[in-house]
């Protein structure tokens, strides 16, 4: 395998709009996150005239993939997954070289990309293929059948720019939609290749369309009449954003489906075991440099083995591996880009500068090329002490006694944010208090934070970490369809 990846590193890819017009456009290169002088290839982003044209394409041919039925979209859905499987060292090598990812996040990216096919292909067959009959109150037919809104807008980050592009795509596409999609500027080029693959597989182009470009493409998206929905995946400050924009505009009430950021804490307590929490909390906080929806930020340990937990997850963080994710060995790679190290580094300096403790690993040589953040624990009184998401490998810890438990769950409440929250506990009582108490989409008992499984663990939050429903799970699809009764 590292062979055949080796003989696609000088393969230079390009991403551009599904339907080109004449217009000039301009072409931004997209360089490694572990070598910003290594070009991967280059983005064309979309013009004004492009995304006017592709989403009148996609209207007028969505009244016959809404007619094809949920057994033939859900075919052509099993058909993209085959190709994505046929092509993992492409997607792999993409990964690695677009997103800085290493070979196990890659591996279970892809992995993810192909369930969300498969899954959201049998949720067509679920949901499409026949009416639910309904008890008629007297007697006679009653029905309630599932149609497409109309053009999906898909807008999706960088972080899964696979998973998270393709997912809320293929369950638009399942549910009758036709979707223009806007990828991450930072990574439009594996999206380009998933979008090329399901073309072969044979979804028309005009029913799922690239349109790359950074915020200003996204927003001329979302401000269009003509858009029955989005799907995004990004900050909250985007969701918000895009919700005005979505209500300000003329036309229809739009659908919208937001998956956005976290706080999210991890309660350990004495009952706990050590061994776990350490191996648990070192690849929540750390495994893909911190960079998933779902890491743990904010570790609270009780006040009489703080010091020995902490001491053993010290002794974990010290030999991470930190470095180029083409080696195996890599546990943690570089963060996704300039702004992103910027932004983190000045959190930690400003900790540093306010007199928290704080440990931080030394970044290795060979890294300067980079954006590499070197891993850090920083001790705080409360998470009410982070203001923002720091999204990359920082983990915050602060302690708490016995009788403070329901006051930590109400200060992770109290963030607004609802999306995942770890427990180690062997008490009952524990688990059912915080369980009761904590307001948040994924909780997660003596296990990491990480790793949402599509069909049997769906993910996602409330508040302000998003709408829901969660993804890759049995109310998803469902959401982006209309529903009718006839009686
Ligand atoms: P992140 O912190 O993950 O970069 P963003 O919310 O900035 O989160 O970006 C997520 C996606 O939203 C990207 O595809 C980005 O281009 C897009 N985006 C950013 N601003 C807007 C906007 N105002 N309207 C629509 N999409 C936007």
């Amino acid at each position: 395998l590292l062979e055949r990846l080796a003989a696609l590193e000088s393969k230079h890819w390009h991403a551009e709009p599904t339907f080109r017009s004449d217009a000039e456009g301009e072409t931004a290169p997209i360089t490694q996150p572990q070598d910003l002088s290594a070009e991967v290839g280059t983005r064309r982003d979309c013009t004004p005239e492009e995304v006017e044209a592709a989403i009148g394409q996609a209207l007028l041919i969505q009244p016959g993939w809404n007619r094809l039925g949920g057994e033939k979209r859900a075919l052509l859905l099993e058909a993209a997954a085959d190709l994505f499987e046929e092509h993992t060292d492409e997607f792999l090598s993409l990964c690695r070289r677009e997103a800085g990812k290493t070979l196990l996040d890659a591996v279970l990216e892809l992995r993810e990309a192909v369930d969300f096919l498969r899954y959201y292909a049998a949720e067509a067959r679920r949901l499409f293929s026949a009416p639910l009959m309904l008890p008629g109150p007297t007697g006679e037919e009653n029905r309630l059948s599932l149609a497409g809104r109309g053009v999906f807008a898909t807008i999706s980050p960088w972080n899964f720019p696979l998973a998270i592009f393709i997912g809320p795509a293929a369950a638009a596409l399942a549910a009758g939609n036709t979707v223009v999609a806007k990828p991450a500027e930072q990574t439009p080029l594996i999206a380009a290749l998933a979008v090329k693959l399901c073309h072969e597989a044979g979804i028309p182009e005009a029913v799922f369309q690239l349109l790359p470009g950074a915020g200003d493409v996204g927003q001329m998206i979302t401000s269009d009449p003509r858009i029955a929905g989005v799907a995004f995946t990004g900050s909250t400050e985007t969701a918000q954003a895009i919700n005005r924009s979505l209500a300000s505009r003329e036309g229809p009430i739009a659908t919208f489906i937001a998956e956005t950021g976290g706080q999210n804490a991890m309660i350990v307590d004495s009952s706990a075991l050590p061994e776990q929490v350490t191996r648990d909390v070192v690849s929540s906080a750390f495994q893909s440099a911190g960079q998933r929806c779902s890491a743990l930020r904010m570790l609270y340990l009780q006040d009489d083995v703080a010091d020995e937990m902490l001491a053993m997850i010290r002794g974990a963080f010290e030999v991470l591996e930190i470095g180029d994710p083409a080696e195996l060995t890599t546990d943690v790679g570089p963060v996704i880009d300039p702004d992103a190290k910027a932004a983190l580094d000045r959190h930690v300096a400003r900790r540093k500068k306010n007199g928290r403790t704080v440990w931080q690993r030394k970044l290795p040589k060979g890294t300067g090329a980079g954006c590499f953040v070197a891993p850090t624990i920083i001790e705080l009184d409360s998470i009410l002490d982070l203001k923002r998401e720091n999204f990359g490998p920082v983990l915050h810890v602060a302690r708490f006694k016995a009788d403070q438990l329901e006051r930590v769950v109400d200060d992770i409440n109290a963030t607004g944010y609802g999306l995942t929250l770890g427990l180690h506990s062997r008490i009952d009582a524990v688990r059912e208090l915080v369980e009761a108490k904590a307001r948040v989409g994924n909780f997660y008992v003596n296990r990491n934070q990480i790793g949402a499984v599509v069909e049997s663990q769906p993910f996602g939050g409330d508040g302000l970490s998003g709408t829901g429903p969660k993804a890759g799970g049995p109310h998803y699809v469902a959401r982006f369809a209309s529903e009718r009764v006839v009686s």
